[in-house]
């Protein structure tokens, strides 16, 4: 963690004039704001923190450690974890932040048709993204993962959540998001009001920069992911992408197999689609969109937009077209040479 501070002209002069008063006001407004900043390694990616003000340095320690905590609970991959020990046993008593999680995703599975299906663990695992052993599963083996997937067969009553035999849960698609929301409550309930959270690209802010204005959020450009496509400017919200560059690998034949699967088909999401980004106010929300809203394609995307509301979204498609919705246009500065659409709600 590197904290800096550089403090204010502090209560050394008790009469002053108005203008001394202003003058320290002023530089209060312009070099006297606390900042603190931490990385650590979780979730699978790099997380980055960072607040302001008063007790921002314990701020960033209470954000880490409640991310600590729910990749505790959280996690597919970690046998003691709430999930771990539900993929193992069919049922287990949970954390009231996985009853949480796992009861809002299933309301988005519904919602979204199934193209979110936190289910889909064993399809996940039979390309070989839980473990990095790429492979492409054969046409019986891909039937046998997708018949043991289907949202609608987990339960969740009160603290217990259960699976029929053989079922798993994976929460990739929405953990973070859940994530970067509680972590900056953790900060908030400490007083600060000027944070961002940065889940391995996964942008989650509280209010804005410590000067007023709006935060600046670069997206990647998915064909050429160290570049930007745009940058956006956001206040109070969360700013999620799903993109297949993000995580694939290629065959002998350079077919390249991406990490966000179809759940209708068993194989890597195919939409038209190259990016996703959902722009929201609750992290899990968008988190979970940017993954359903990439499987379903863009006109599918444009309808769930128009049926539910509530966010918005950049859509960037195969032709190298940014489709962009009116409640952000104006904040959306397009950097690279594609060209850019409207989504009218
Ligand atoms: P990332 O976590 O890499 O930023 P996403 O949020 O889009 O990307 O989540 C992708 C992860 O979610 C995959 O690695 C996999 O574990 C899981 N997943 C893939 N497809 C789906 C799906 N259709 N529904 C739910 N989870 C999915
Ligand atoms: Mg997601």
């Amino acid at each position: 963690m590197c904290e800096r501070t550089v403090t204010a002209v502090r209560g050394r002069n008790r009469i002053y004039t108005a203008a001394a008063a202003a003058l320290l006001l002023f530089a209060g407004a312009c070099g006297a704001v606390r900042e603190a900043e931490k990385s650590v390694f979780a979730m699978d990616t790099v997380v980055t923190v960072k607040a302001y003000g008063d007790r921002c340095g314990e701020a960033v320690n209470a954000a880490a450690d409640r991310l600590t905590e729910l990749e505790r609970r959280l996690s597919a991959t970690d046998a003691d974890s709430d999930i771990g020990r539900l993929n193992a046993a069919g049922s287990a008593a949970v954390s009231g932040d996985t009853a949480e999680v796992v009861s809002r995703a299933l309301e988005l599975c519904g919602s979204t048709d199934g193209a979110l299906d936190i289910t889909i663990y064993p399809v996940v695992r039979a390309w070989g993204f839980t473990t990095g052993e790429y492979r492409v599963p054969s046409d019986d083996e891909l039937a046998a993962a997708l018949g043991m997937t289907g949202y609608g067969s987990v339960s969740v009553n009160g603290g217990t959540v259960s699976v029929p035999p053989g079922r798993m849960l994976d929460l990739g698609a929405c953990a973070k998001g859940y994530a970067s929301g509680e972590m900056l409550k953790a900060m908030s309930e400490l007083g600060i009001t000027s944070a961002l959270v940065n889940i391995g690209g996964n942008v989650h802010a509280l209010g804005s920069k410590p000067d007023g204005t709006d935060w600046t959020v670069g997206i990647a450009d998915p064909f050429s992911p160290n570049e930007l496509l745009g940058k956006l400017k956001i206040s109070g919200c969360a700013v999620v992408t799903s993109g297949g560059y993000q995580r694939y690998f290629k065959d002998d034949a350079g077919n390249v197999y991406i990490h966000i699967i179809d759940p209708a088909t068993g194989r890597p999401a195919d939409s038209g689609l190259v990016s996703v980004t959902v722009i929201g106010g609750d992290g899990l929300l968008c988190d979970a969109l940017s993954t359903a809203l990439f499987v379903m394609g863009r006109e599918r995307a444009e309808a769930y937009l128009r049926g539910h509301g509530g966010f918005d979204m950049i859509l960037v498609t195969d032709g190298g077209v940014i489709a962009v919705t009116e409640g952000i246009a104006d904040s959306f500065e397009n950097v690279s040479g594609m060209p850019v659409e409207i989504i009218y709600e």
